[in-house]
């Protein structure tokens, strides 16, 4: 399960900085995932809860930021958005081709802890 690893590797990333900065508990992580990483924010909640078990993570929430898919046109540069068809045909201009601005995210914003 794709989710399932990315949690892993959140989920040791902020234990590793968590002890770092001397903190005990873990009580919040704010992810940012874009819609291009396919990872769907039920699974990674879903995910997290199975993860975060131990002490330091036991009442540790997960917040989701999702990122749209956004694109810039090569040839207009007028920027549009993206959905689930995954069609990356210019609406102005009918170009086929555009760079991606958003959608690749998958990142850690911030968390919160506490010292004791
Ligand atoms: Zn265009």
């Amino acid at each position: 399960m794709h989710e399932l690893s990315i949690i892993q590797g959140v989920v040791d990333a902020v234990r590793e900085s968590a002890i770092e900065h001397g903190l005990a508990r873990v009580n919040k992580v704010k992810l940012v995932v874009g819609k291009l990483t396919a990872a769907l924010p039920e699974s990674l909640c879903f995910a997290f809860e199975a993860v975060a078990v131990d002490e330091m993570f036991k009442d540790a929430t997960l917040e989701i930021e999702e990122r749209e898919l956004c694109c810039i046109c090569t040839c207009c540069q007028s920027r549009f958005q993206v959905n689930e068809d995954y069609n990356f045909i210019c609406p102005q201009c009918g170009h086929g081709q555009a760079d991606i601005i958003t959608g690749r995210e998958l990142y850690i914003d911030y968390f919160e802890g506490d010292e004791v």
